[in-house]
């Protein structure tokens, strides 16, 4: 059974790339584990926070492994308010491996996923949200996204969340007040009628957290995107503008069944998960000519489509079918070759695609993309990206469940209270509310709940 007082280890850079990596220990042995394989000064006797430039060597066959700065920092201040060393080495595979291993023989103990975290938040560095923050950091994909993880890394959400429970808190306080001394006979309407009003505020400010969800959702995991339209009008054209206009990110996501390859653009900060792009490649163009089954499932998965009219020629059947499939979906209708003589009968296109937006490109001449690009994020951000910048963003799926859970739970006081029910036996689904605020800052949580949470960590955070 591995333990909570065990010294662990793991790699904590991401293998592979750069020119160093990290392997970190961190528990009570940390420094000794570190000590026994380190040639220079005494990591015993050295002041915490220092860099400590040496060589790893294998103490069993004395061999040098690599040339070395460690990192020694003491409890308790540091990540995980445990002793930690951090072996800053050359790099490459081998020597990290072999280093890792080197400390796992004299006596670490491998880390689960998020082991350093969890271990952060047991040890009240951390509360849930902000260790949450830890994990979308790490996927964040524009810089947007980085801004509301580095956020609630900083506790934003935390001090708002808490706040809410204290309102919730002095209420319930009240209503025991009320209830165990009644001055007079009114106490019960007045207690009643105080709940009734504290539970409206609360619940307007949830209810405030939960529309920024969609928004936050869409940054944390991006807006699926599908281009679509018929052969040669332009898809391969505008994707690859899209992707020269603002670095792809090409994700590789593990645990598909497939190994699929997710790209996403960074469109004026809205992150676009492009859907079935391998489609529209150049190299699998004999994939479109399947292309009709194909675009109905991506139109499916879409929260926005992209669809496009080559403008140079007459509308055709498919096209109008296009433009038919696609017009419960959000949409943008891209009218594009301008540069070229117009044949299509632009009345009809307009009549067709009702009022959805309609956008002037070329591809060629590569002009409308940037209008496009604002007309994108106009469509998710309403006022602009800017404005919500500085707004407490709920952005994890977990929060959002719970604070559904809280709103619903208002509702039942409220409900509760309209039907006259006594408020000693309302206030039950008060406490609930409180309860489940609690489970977002983890200040009250379940064991099994931290379990599947920082399991879902990257090695060595
Ligand atoms: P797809 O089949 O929908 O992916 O279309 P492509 O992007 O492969 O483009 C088909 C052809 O149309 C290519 O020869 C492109 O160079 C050309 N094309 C794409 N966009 C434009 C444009 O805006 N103007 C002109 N004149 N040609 C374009
Ligand atoms: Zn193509």
């Amino acid at each position: 059974m591995n333990s909570e007082d065990d010294t662990i280890t793991a790699i904590s850079t991401p293998v592979g790339e750069g020119g160093i990596s990290i392997i970190r220990v961190s528990g009570d042995e940390a420094i000794p584990i570190v000590k026994k394989l380190f040639v220079g000064k005494d990591l015993a006797k050295v002041a915490s926070h220092t860099i400590n430039y040496g060589h790893i060597v294998d103490p069993k066959t004395h061999e040098e492994v690599d040339e070395v700065m460690v990192s020694v920092m003491r409890a308790p201040k540091t990540y995980t308010r445990e002793d930690v060393c951090e072996i800053n080495c050359h790099g490459g595979l081998l020597a990290t491996n072999r280093i890792l291993q080197l400390t796992i023989a004299a006596g670490a103990r491998m880390a689960e996923p998020g082991e350093f975290t969890k271990r952060a938040f047991l040890n009240g560095r951390l509360d849930l949200s902000q260790a949450e923050a830890v994990m979308d950091l790490i996927r964040a994909k524009t810089d947007k996204s980085m801004k509301v993880a580095l956020g609630q890394l900083d506790g934003d959400l935390s001090r708002l969340i808490r706040k809410l429970r204290q309102e919730i808190l002095n209420v319930l306080a009240q209503v025991e007040v009320n209830i165990d001394y009644p001055e007079y006979d009114g106490a019960e309407t007045m207690t009643s009628k105080m709940m009734h009003d504290h539970a409206v505020t609360i619940q307007k400010k949830i209810e405030k957290l939960l529309a920024t969800a969609r928004e936050g959702k869409i940054l944390r995991d991006g807006l699926a995107t599908a281009i679509i339209g018929r052969p040669n009008v332009g898809k391969s054209s505008l994707l690859n503008s899209l992707l020269h206009e603002d670095k792809a990110i090409v994700t590789n996501v593990a645990g598909t069944t497939r190994d699929v390859i997710e790209e996403y653009v960074n469109v004026k900060g809205v992150p676009l998960k492009l859907i079935d792009t391998a489609g529209i490649r150049h190299t699998e163009d004999k994939v479109e000519k399947i292309g009709v089954e194909r675009s109905k499932k991506a139109i499916e998965q879409a929260d926005l489509i992209l669809l496009l009219i080559d403008s140079s020629q007459k509308l055709t059947d498919e096209d109008r079918e296009l433009i038919k499939q696609t017009s419960a979906s959000p949409r943008i209708i891209i009218y594009n070759k301008a540069d070229l003589p117009a044949q299509v009968d632009v009345k009809e296109l307009q009549s067709l695609v009702g009022d959805s937006r309609i956008i002037k490109t070329s591809m060629t001449e590569h002009q409308g993309v940037d209008q496009l690009s604002q007309a994108i994020a106009k469509l998710f951000f309403n006022e602009g990206v800017e404005s919500s910048q500085n707004t407490v963003m709920v952005t994890n799926a977990r929060h959002i469940g719970l604070l559904r859970q809280a709103d619903s739970a208002l509702d039942d006081v409220l409900k509760g209270l309209a039907d006259g029910m006594p408020v000693d036996l309302v206030q039950i689904d008060m406490r609930r509310a409180w309860d489940l605020l609690g489970q977002i800052t983890g200040d009250s949580y379940q064991d099994e709940l931290l379990d599947q949470l920082f399991s879902q960590f990257c090695l060595g955070k």
